[in-house]
């Protein structure tokens, strides 16, 4: 797709934030759940219709919204097992997306966009969007800036118009993935369009290679997976870092509390993290008060669930997550069990937006370690724990976390100049941070190296499993 192609998605995509999504905070919740419950209903209708395999799954009858937590859900192996059936449309199938991610470019119908999921486990799966949903997924992305850029670039003019966009001028890096499939790729590129300067690296290249581009480009904004935030805010702690970013954002991995201390420590930001899917795009972000990430209820129904995916009330933290795309009609997800563990509090936030809220993220399913007490029992570590321990300590400069055979944790240090007792003092730390979880020093490894090279994903996602 060229530039000029680009650039008409964008201009449509911020034409569309403009007119259908008013500013949301404008709006009173009745009106969001009015046009959920809307939108629920014609997608429902949609899918009944033209997938067979939800016309087989529902007996050919077209459930209302409010059946909606009575649906069995779908699962990836199920959707992937079924994807010709689940496609609304005739044009497309499997085999093309196979085709695609095997580099065969011309698989992608022109009036179609791909877009992967990061694949760090399982295959990967393609998610093909109709030209005007994949604008409408970037709507909602300009439209989350709007949360997060007031108050940071100052209220007054909209602070998303193209025109306010072209005098701030803002210098974008990014610090995710270069593969081009991936859905973060696909979506930087399609912001992109040359009309603000941007720098896209990959997580996975060196750490001395990305501190000399990001020196030399001095991004305004910054964003990327949190593993990838962590090693350059610590790098700018130590001076090696030189750049003053306005916005800090973050997305793709679990976000921890010592993270979100170390760049309010460092640059004096709150950073801003934001929750999406290949499968539905970006679809919740943080709002200038950091009270948990929004979800857009205009786009999506979200569902905390228990075990026999029952919904659970607001507060609770569930077993999984289910998903409803309310904008892809191409390839409809209805109760898309993503697996991830979060809880959710529809209480008003003080910034007046009316969309409920994630409140705790606390894992994404494939990040989940699993470990071993002192008893013996086996016990889910979310890797957030060792970084915790780990980040706030000034004497380490990167470190690595492995799990190894055995229920095994190698953690290798990156010491600021000599080692001295950086390691009896990250043990300690470590130790203290398992402890509550019954689990002993004695799963621990710890090493000191001169330099990692992280092992990353085919989309450059952080892998743990050696
Ligand atoms: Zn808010």
């Amino acid at each position: 797709m060229d530039v000029s192609l680009f650039l008409y998605n964008l201009i449509k995509a911020m034409a569309m934030r403009r007119t259908r999504l008013r500013s949301i905070r404008r709006v009173p919740r009745s009106e969001i759940l009015a046009l959920q419950r809307r939108r629920l209903a014609h997608l429902l209708e949609y899918a009944a219709k033209t997938s067979s395999f939800y016309r087989r799954r529902w007996n050919a009858r077209v459930p209302q919204p409010e059946d909606l937590s009575r649906l069995e859900p779908l699962d990836k192996t199920t959707l992937i097992e079924h994807y010709d059936e689940v496609l609304s449309v005739k044009d497309l199938s499997l085999d093309d997306t196979r085709k695609w991610l095997n580099g065969k470019q011309d698989a992608q119908p022109k009036k179609y966009i791909f877009a992967a999921t990061s694949g760090t486990t399982g295959q990967p799966l393609v998610i093909p969007y109709r030209l005007n949903e994949w604008r409408e997924g970037m709507a909602y992305i300009i439209r989350s800036a709007e949360l997060a850029i007031e108050g940071t670039w100052g209220r007054g003019s909209d602070p998303l118009s193209l025109l306010y966009l072209m005098r701030k001028r803002p210098r974008i890096a990014g610090v995710s993935t270069l593969n081009p499939i991936h859905v973060s790729a696909r979506l930087t590129r399609s912001f992109r369009a040359g009309i603000v300067p941007s720098l896209l690296l990959s997580a996975g290249t060196p750490l001395e290679q990305q501190l000399e581009e990001l020196n030399r480009f001095k991004p305004t904004v910054l964003g990327g997976y949190p593993s990838a935030i962590a090693p350059l805010v610590k790098a700018a702690e130590k001076n090696k870092l030189h750049i003053s970013p306005e916005l800090i954002v973050t997305g793709g991995e679990t976000v921890s509390q010592a993270l979100r201390r170390l760049v309010r420590k460092v640059w004096g930001l709150e950073l801003f993290d934001y929750y999406g899917l290949a499968e539905t795009l970006v679809i919740a972000g943080e709002c200038r008060r950091h009270q948990g990430l929004h979800i857009y209820e205009d786009a999506v129904v979200l569902e905390v669930v228990d075990e026999q995916g029952k919904p659970l009330p607001p507060g609770k933290t569930g077993h999984s997550v289910l998903l409803t795309c309310l904008f892809n009609k191409t390839l409809p997800v209805i109760r898309y069990d993503v697996g991830d563990i979060l809880s959710v509090n529809e209480e008003p936030c003080a910034c007046g937006t009316p969309l409920k809220r994630i409140v705790s993220l606390e894992g994404r399913k494939d990040e989940l370690l699993v470990l071993r007490r002192k008893n013996g029992q086996p016990v889910e570590v979310h890797p957030i724990v060792f970084e915790s321990a780990l980040l706030g300590m000034a004497e380490i400069r990167q470190f690595q976390i492995d799990v190894l055979a055995g229920e095994k944790v190698r953690i290798t240090i990156v010491p600021h100049g000599h080692a001295g007792d950086t390691v009896p003092k990250a043990l300690s730390a470590l130790s203290e941070a398992l402890s509550p979880l019954g689990i002993g020093e004695d799963v621990l490894q710890i090493r000191t190296a001169t330099g990692i090279k992280s092992r990353r994903g085919p989309t450059d996602k952080l892998l743990l499993r050696t």
